[in-house]
């Protein structure tokens, strides 16, 4: 149990005890120059987990998308992705301003690209049209509540793009949170893709970090990139050392979270004015949606309501838009603390 419950982001997670002695007796260089053997050491555990040559530890999900993307193409090229995803949505444009690349969003059902939008989506040769440079996809997925899709559906979108000579990137910043999910080896989601990055500081607890892995050739153009936007640290062992416990502790224990969502999903289910679609609950994020039948404080929307209700319960929760709040479990977020959240909900939405 913790004095406060904090559902807002996997990211609010702190580092473990045994994160902060790692960091403490790492043993570091210059990585820049590539003598930070705590770094290395990150690198290839992560590309020994994803199947991969090579690793590239990078300061966060934002940079190992960009010099992912950065590394795949060139100026002009299109870069084919969900409308949904993280890549379009939340990363400043970073592609389009470093890179060059014209982004080319696709609506999808699920947040998964079918093998036949990619299809579609592929450019002709053509002297007025953009080259497609690019597939970008998303595991878990996001905006969509943290949902999974299979190795087998990675493997049919790629199929899709290696025919026309397109690589794929997948955006794995929960990557192990649908591997655990799916009980399914991480290199099952990685064996089809050209790339995959994935966070360390999300739920698997390390302050800082995302490692992107991929062939040889690959990482040390991704490496030259990483330099170019700022991303070239210096004795980052002292980092990377937690990214190594975390590899190595907090994977397994991601059921752990997923049980919690799970928990919470099907007890705000049950609550007047909440609904929740129960079958996307996969992983560790609940989206639900309010709707307060009219009540008495027209002033103040319902969504706002229940964010600043159960803060003052001591349970922080994030509205993600007008009528929609997302919650998200953790290793800092334990069943009781679940139910306590269950309390603050009860409470406020019994008044409506
Ligand atoms: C969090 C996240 C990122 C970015 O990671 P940061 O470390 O926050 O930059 C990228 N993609 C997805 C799907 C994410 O959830």
């Amino acid at each position: 149990m913790h004095d406060i419950v904090d559902l807002r982001s996997d990211t609010l997670t702190l580092p473990t005890p045994e994160m902060r002695e790692a960091m403490a007796r790492a043993e570091v260089g210059d990585d820049v120059w590539e003598e930070d053997p705590t770094v290395k050491r990150l690198e290839a555990m992560a590309a020994e987990r994803l199947g991969k040559e090579a690793g590239l530890f990078v300061a966060s999900g934002t940079m190992g998308n960009l010099v992912s993307v950065v590394s795949h193409t060139q100026a002009g090229q299109e870069v084919v992705l969900d409308l949904d995803s993280h890549i379009f949505n939340y990363e400043v444009a970073g592609s389009a301003v470093i890179g060059s690349v014209q982004m080319r969003p696709v609506k999808t059902a699920r947040g998964f690209l079918a093998p036949e939008q990619v299809r579609e989506a592929l450019r002709p040769p053509n002297i007025h049209i953009p080259q497609t440079g690019l597939v970008c996809i998303e595991n878990t997925h996001n905006r969509h509540g943290g949902t999974c899709c299979t190795p087998e559906e990675i493997g049919a979108v790629a199929a899709v793009a290696h025919g026309a000579n397109v690589p794929v990137h997948l955006d794995g910043a929960r990557l192990f949170n649908a591997a655990v999910a799916l009980r399914r080896d991480a290199r099952e989601f990685t064996r089809d893709v050209d790339s995959v990055t994935f966070c360390v500081s999300k739920g698997l607890g390390a302050p800082v970090g995302s490692v992107v892995c991929g062939s040889r050739a690959f990482i040390t153009r991704a490496r030259r990139v990483r330099k170019m936007v700022g991303g070239g640290m210096r004795q980052a062992g002292v980092i990377a050392a937690a990214g190594v416990v975390a590899l190595e502790t907090m994977v397994d224990r991601l059921a752990e979270d997923h049980a919690n969502a799970r928990r919470l999903a099907e007890g705000i289910a049950k609550l007047p004015g909440l609904t929740v679609d129960l079958q996307s609950v996969q992983t560790n994020i609940v989206i639900f949606g309010v709707q307060r039948p009219a009540g008495p404080s027209a002033t103040q929307t319902a969504t706002n309501e229940i964010v600043t209700g159960c803060a003052a319960r001591k349970v922080k929760v994030h509205a993600i838009g007008p009528t929609s709040i997302r919650c998200v479990t953790h290793k800092d977020v334990d069943a009781e603390d679940i139910e306590r959240a269950l309390d603050a909900l009860r409470e406020i939405t019994s008044r409506w």
